[in-house]
C-alpha cells in the first residue's frame, strides 16, 4: 500500500523535531517515528555500516547497524554510500518487502532524503558529543567545574537533589608529595586518586577537579560514607613498572542536601561545601566538616570581620607587642617577637581570635605588613634615640606565597624605613602545606641572600618537616611550645627524647634554636641541660607594649634565677 505524500511529510517533520530536540541521539526514543516513516515510504529493514574513514572502508573495518526492521521477509532495493563532513564512510543498505512492487520515483527521492537526513544528525550527534567531552574536561583529563555546574543544574531541575551530599575535598600535604616523587609522578598520583574515587561513585553522582587539588563531588548520601572513607586515605600506584604506592588523603567539606531544597543557584551549594572545606582544612580539628548551622555563624563572623578590618587599620587600631627572646647562657636580651593586638574600643581582641579568620582571606597580608611596618617604624626610631637594639621578627602567614613580589614588597617596607636588614626576621610556620615547597623556598633562599634572617615557626607541628628544614637555608628554627617537655615529665618520655634529638639536628644543621612557650625555671634548666641557649616565654615576660619593651631594652639584662621580670601580662 502506498502512502500520500501529505502523510510522508508530516511524519518526516515530526522525526526532524524530535532530532532537534536531541543533544545526542537516542535510538531507542526515536523508534516510533523511524517506524512511521519508514512505514510511509515502503522501507522494511535498513543497515548501515559505518568506517572511520575510507582507508578502514577498505579494509572492511566498520561498524554494522540494523537502524530498521519490520520483520518482513525483504529483499535489498536501494544501496548508497554517504561520506558525511566529518569523513566517516556510511553504507545505507534499503529494503523492500519480497514481492512488492518496486519503489515509484517519488518514493525513492524520500528514501534518499531520509537516510540522508539520518547521516546528518548522527554525525551531529557525534561532533556535539565529541564537542561536550571537550567543554567539560580540563586539560589534565579530569571532569572540570562546569561539568559538577551542568550536574547540580540538571539535578536541580528535575528535583534529583534529594538525597544527595555535595563534598568539596582538597588533598593532603600535597606539595610533599611532589616533593616526594616528583611533580610528574605527583600528577599520575592526583589523577589516579580522583579516577578510584570518580570509579566508586560511577552513575551514582559526578565529581570533577576545580582547579589545583581542589575537588567537588555530588553523591547519594548512601554512598557518602564510602567515599569519605576514601577520602581519608587510599594508596595510589605511581610507579607501574614496580608498583610503588603512596597514600594519598583529603580534607573534605560536606553539605547533605535536606529534602525540598531550593538552591537560588548552583553558587549556593559550591559555596557551603568550600566553607566547610575550609575549616576542614585550616583548622586541624577534624578532617571531614559538615556544614551546619555554626559554621553558618563562623562564615557571618568572618564577613563581619571582613567588613570592620579596612576601617581598622586605617584607625591604626592594631598594635605591635613586643615578646622578649633571651640567652639562657648569659641572660641577656637578644631579639623579640612583635605579636598582634587588636584594640577596639576598649575592648582587646587575641590574635587568636582574628588572624585565623584574616587567614581565610588575603587580609592578613595587610596585616602582616602593617606589622613589618610599624616594627621598622619603631627599630628606625630607637636606632635615631640611640638606643641597643635588637633583631625582631614579625610573622607572615604562608598566604604570602601566593604573592609572586612578596620578597621585594619585605625589602621595599625595610628599606623604605631605612632599616638595616639584620634587624629583621621572618617567622614562617610549616603547618599548611597547600602553599608550594619551591614558592616557599624561593623566599626563603631570597630573603637570606638579602641578609634577612628567617625562621621556620612552630616546629614540630606540620609535616615532613625534616625536609622542610634540609631544602633551604633557615637561620632559626623555633620549636613549638608543644615539644616542650613541662615540670616533672620524665627524661625518657616521648616528648623529651624528641626534645633532645630536635636541638641537636638543628645545631648539626648549623642553625640557631630556639623554644617557645617556656614558662617556668624548670624549663630553663632543661633548655640548658640540652644546649638550647635561647628561650621564649612567660618565664621572661609575656608580649609587652613597646613603651613596657623599651624598658626591657634599656635594661638588656635577664636574672635567670627565681623571679622574671613580671612584665606586663597580655
Ligand atoms: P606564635 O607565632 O606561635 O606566637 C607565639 C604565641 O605564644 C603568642 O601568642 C605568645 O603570646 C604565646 N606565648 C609566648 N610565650 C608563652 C608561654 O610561655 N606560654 C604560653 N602558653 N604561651 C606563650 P599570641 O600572641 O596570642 O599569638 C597567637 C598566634 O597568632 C601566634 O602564634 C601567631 O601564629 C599569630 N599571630 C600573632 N600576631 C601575628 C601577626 O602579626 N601576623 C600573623 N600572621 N600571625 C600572628
Ligand atoms: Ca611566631
Ligand atoms: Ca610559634
Amino acid at each position: 500500500m502506498r502512502c500520500n505524500s501529505l502523510d510522508f511529510h508530516v511524519l518526516f517533520e515530526q522525526l526532524i523535531q524530535k532530532l532537534n530536540s536531541q543533544i545526542t541521539i537516542n535510538f531507542e526514543e526515536l523508534v516510533p517515528y523511524t517506524t512511521a516513516v519508514c512505514r510511509a515510504i515502503r522501507v522494511e529493514k535498513i543497515v548501515t555500516t559505518t568506517y572511520a574513514n575510507a582507508k578502514l572502508e577498505a579494509l572492511g573495518r566498520g561498524d554494522e547497524l540494523v537502524a530498521y526492521d519490520s520483520g518482513e521477509k525483504c529483499i535489498q532495493g536501494l544501496y548508497r554510500r554517504i561520506v558525511n563532513n566529518m569523513m566517516n564512510v556510511i553504507i545505507c543498505r534499503v529494503y523492500i518487502k519480497e514481492g512488492a512492487e518496486p519503489w515509484t520515483e517519488e518514493e525513492i527521492t524520500r528514501i534518499r532524503m531520509y537516510i540522508e537526513t539520518m547521516s546528518v544528525y548522527v554525525s551531529r550527534s557525534k561532533i556535539t558529543a565529541a564537542a561536550e567531552k571537550y567543554a567539560f574536561l580540563d586539560d589534565d583529563g579530569y571532569h572540570n567545574l562546569r561539568y559538577i555546574i551542568r550536574y547540580i543544574q540538571r539535578s536541580m531541575e528535575s528535583g534529583g537533589l534529594n538525597g544527595m551530599a555535595a563534598i568539596h575535598f582538597n588533598l593532603k600535604h600535597f606539595s610533599l608529595v611532589n616533593q616526594q616523587i616528583g611533580r610528574k609522578a605527583g600528577s599520575l598520583v592526583m589523577l589516579g586518586f580522583f579516577k578510584q574515587i570518580e570509579h566508586m561513585i560511577d552513575d551514582k553522582g559526578a565529581a570533577g577537579r576545580m582547579g589545583g587539588d581542589n575537588f567537588v563531588a555530588m553523591v547519594k548520601v548512601e554512598m557518602l560514607e564510602e567515599v569519605l572513607n576514601a577520602l581519608a586515605g587510599i594508596a595510589v600506584v605511581y610507579d607501574p613498572g614496580s608498583g610503588e604506592r603512596i597514600m594519598v588523603s583529603a580534607t573534605a567539606g560536606v553539605f547533605i542536601i535536606p529534602d525540598g531544597f531550593t538552591a537560588t543557584d548552583v553558587g549556593d551549594i559550591l559555596d557551603k561545601i568550600i566553607a566547610a572545606s575550609t575549616v576542614a582544612r585550616t583548622k586541624g580539628t577534624a578532617d571531614v566538616v559538615y556544614f551546619s548551622s555554626e559554621l553558618a555563624e563562623e562564615k557571618e563572623k568572618l564577613s563581619r570581620l571582613q567588613r570592620l578590618f579596612p576601617d581598622a587599620l586605617v584607625k591604626e587600631e592594631f598594635k605591635v607587642y613586643y615578646q622578649p627572646k633571651i640567652d639562657i647562657s648569659t641572660g641577656e636580651l637578644i631579639g623579640a617577637e612583635a605579636l598582634c593586638r587588636w584594640f577596639r574600643g576598649d575592648r582587646l581582641i587575641p590574635p587568636d581570635a582574628f588572624i585565623p579568620l584574616l587567614e581565610m582571606g588575603l587580609d592578613i597580608c595587610k596585616l602582616d605588613f602593617y606589622m613589618l611596618d610599624h616594627v621598622c617604624r619603631d627599630i628606625r626610631r630607637w636606632l635615631d634615640e640611640g638606643r641597643r637594639v635588637v633583631r625582631v621578627s614579625v610573622n607572615l602567614s604562608r598566604k604570602h606565597m601566593m604573592d609572586v613580589d612578596l620578597l621585594q614588597h619585605i625589602i621595599d617596607t625595610v628599606d623604605r624605613n631605612n632599616v638595616p636588614h639584620e634587624y629583621v626576621e621572618v617567622e614562617l610556620t610549616e603547618t599548611t602545606t597547600d602553599v608550594e615547597f619551591r614558592d616557599l623556598k624561593r623566599v626563603v633562599s631570597g630573603l637570606q641572600s638579602e641578609g634577612i634572617c628567617t625562621s621556620v615557626d612552630d616546629f614540630g607541628m606540620g609535616y615532613s618537616s625534616l625536609n622542610l628544614i634540609k631544602e633551604m637555608p633557615w637561620n632559626v628554627l623555633k620549636i613549638d611550645r608543644s615539644f616542650l617537655p613541662v615540670d616533672g615529665e620524665s627524661e625518657n618520655s616521648t616528648r623529651s627524647v624528641m626534645f633532645k634529638y630536635v636541638v641537636a639536628m638543628a645545631k648539626d644543621l648549623g642553625l640557631e634554636c630556639i623554644a617557645e612557650g617556656v614558662e617556668t625555671e624548670k624549663q630553663v634548666e632543661l633548655l640548658k641541660h640540652n644546649d638550647c641557649e635561647l628561650a621564649q616565654g612567660f618565664f621572661f615576660d609575656r608580649p609587652l607594649p613597646t613603651e613596657e619593651f623599651e624598658k626591657r631594652l634599656d635594661q638588656y639584662h635577664y636574672s635567670l634565677s627565681g623571679e622574671a621580670w613580671g612584665g606586663k601580662s597580655i
